[in-house]
């Protein structure tokens, strides 16, 4: 399926992974710790900028590349998968989709260079239901004043700028949301404590907090209004990557099941010799494969131009429930090396995965957009 491109970006990126990323995985995990020295090989390879166009600096690919690219550094590492999903999908993609020329040319070329972007969207009254915003921005001259919370946002304190968005009506019947970038710098902008989570542990998940904060008109994200819109069509690609993350993860985890199951000695012979194993081995296999063809399918729909949307929220859906399976499966083909930190991968990608059911709308809101897709098919007809 893949062109001999694909076939050696993939190549590129998973010796980089094995690499450098791999031998620190652990580390990055137990300590909680970031990934910072990697921000500048990364940026180096253009990890960072894979949806910023030359002109702002950027190093850009199609879709399926970028997809191949989470995919692979989720292989090895999910903290460095959904750090980089994050800062392209919903940090880089909005201000060039949606933004200025002026916006585009303050703020792409310094993500170009490593300065990670976040996303601001679920609030802590406001997760699935995202429309519930209750951040609320007040016109005041040439200036916006925001006020309001943000939760669970990654890369929250990294980040040099945030998309984020809030109701710019009082009117509680007004529900419309208007999006903002948002600079960590100005006063009135302040970052919660780095999260304690249960995977995902080397990333940075804070909340951010804005109080009377001054955001100049110049900063607002397109038209008021069009806030819920701009986050929805950001999402739809958002949800490829973490398909993408959710695949790698899922990989990751057989790869380690499927060494080990032809290793491991039992009642004389590998446990691999058990067709039991072998089952569950070749159903994990196959799920991975049909989650991968449809992360790659996703990826291209997006760069024809069609609509994507439904096929990208049926695609994260179907990836990370497989991955978690897949999970769940190499915990049992391992036993209790499995369950144990420190020699195999597989309970930190158990603990990883989950959050790929999770993130960018949860497994029953996907199931939401994609029935809500199929019923105004049928009411065409
Ligand atoms: C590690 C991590 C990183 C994240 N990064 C970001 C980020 O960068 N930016 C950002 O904005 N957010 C981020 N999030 C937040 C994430 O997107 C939200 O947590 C997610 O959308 C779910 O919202 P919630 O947690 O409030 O769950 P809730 O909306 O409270 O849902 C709770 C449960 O109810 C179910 N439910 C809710 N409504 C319905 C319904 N109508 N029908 C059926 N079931 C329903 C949900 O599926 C879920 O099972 C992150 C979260 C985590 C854990």
């Amino acid at each position: 399926m893949l062109e001999k491109r694909h076939l050696e970006f993939r190549e590129k990126i998973r010796a980089f992974a094995l690499e450098k990323i791999e031998p620190v995985a652990a580390t990055l995990d137990a300590e909680q710790r970031f990934l910072d020295e990697h921000i500048k090989p990364m940026t180096d390879m253009g990890l960072l900028s894979m949806l910023i166009p030359e002109q702002y600096g950027g190093k850009p690919t199609d879709t399926l590349s970028y997809t191949i690219a989470v995919e692979e550094l989720s292989r090895v590492c999910g903290s460095t998968g959904i750090t980089v999903a994050a800062h392209n999908s919903l940090g880089t993609f909005p201000v060039l989709k949606f933004g200025t020329e002026d916006q585009r040319k303050r703020y792409l070329p310094r993500a170009a260079q490593g300065g990670l972007m976040a996303f601001g969207l679920t609030e802590p009254d406001a997760g699935s239901d995202a429309g519930g915003t209750r951040t609320m921005a007040r016109r005041d001259g040439s200036n916006w004043i925001l006020n309001g919370s943000k939760c669970w946002i990654t890369s929250a304190t990294k980040a040099f700028a945030t998309i984020a968005s809030a109701r710019t009506s009082e009117d509680p019947a007004d529900k419309r949301i208007t999006c903002f970038i948002l600079e960590k710098e100005w006063p009135g902008y302040a970052v919660g404590k780095k999260e304690n989570k249960l995977g995902l542990r080397g990333s940075d998940t804070a909340f951010l907090h804005f109080d009377d904060l001054k955001v100049p008109v110049e900063n607002q994200l397109g038209e008021v209004g069009q806030g819920f819109k701009q986050m929805l069509i950001t999402l739809d690609g958002g949800r490829i990557s973490i398909g993408a993350m959710a695949l790698g993860l899922g990989q990751g985890a057989f790869d380690c099941a499927l060494k080990y199951a032809a290793d491991r000695v039992q009642f004389g012979k590998p446990i691999a010799d058990n067709q039991a194993i072998q089952h569950r081995l070749a159903d994990m296999a196959t799920e991975l494969e049909a989650a991968r063809l449809m992360c790659y399918e996703a990826s291209m729909l997006k760069d024809s131009g069609k609509p994507f949307g439904h096929f990208s929220a049926m695609t994260k859906l179907y990836a990370s429930e497989v991955a978690t399976r897949a999970a769940v499966s190499a915990m049992t083909v391992l036993g209790s090396i499995g369950y144990y930190t420190g020699k195999y991968p597989v309970e930190r990608i158990w603990r990883d995965v989950k959050l790929c059911e999770i993130g960018e709308g949860t497994s029953e809101i996907q199931r939401l957009v994609i029935a809500r897709e199929l019923l105004k098919s049928l009411k065409k007809v």
